[in-house]
């Protein structure tokens, strides 16, 4: 966890005259009974009333993760299995980062 020093007035609705300090957490959720980990995420924390701020990449980025676990189990041809573990090899690769990098480059 990073702190920074850069302040912003606090953003309360009701008066307060603390400052933010901003953090990067790994932020814990609980969705439909899972719970989520979505990682290196900007908080907002004020030093003074204790409220937590999120800014808007913040909230996209735990919108995302709420939907997309990014875990999924594919059926595929025992070939292509084969080949794209040979594939992994040569890249020196684990499976899943050579599957990653392979269609990283397709979905652009
Ligand atoms: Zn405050």
């Amino acid at each position: 966890m990073k702190k920074q020093t850069k302040k912003i007035q606090c953003l309360s609705e009701t008066p307060c005259k603390g400052h933010l300090t901003i953090k990067k957490v790994n932020y814990t959720l609980k969705h439909n009974g899972k719970t989520i980990i979505v990682p290196e995420v900007e908080i907002w924390k004020c030093d003074t009333c204790g409220k937590y701020f999120y800014p808007y990449e913040t909230s996209q980025k735990i919108d995302l993760y709420k939907e997309f676990s990014g875990r999924l189990m594919l059926r595929i041809d025992p070939k292509l299995h084969y080949r794209l573990i040979r594939l992994s090899k040569k890249h020196h690769r684990s499976l899943n980062q050579e599957i990653t990098y392979l269609l990283e480059n397709a979905a652009k």
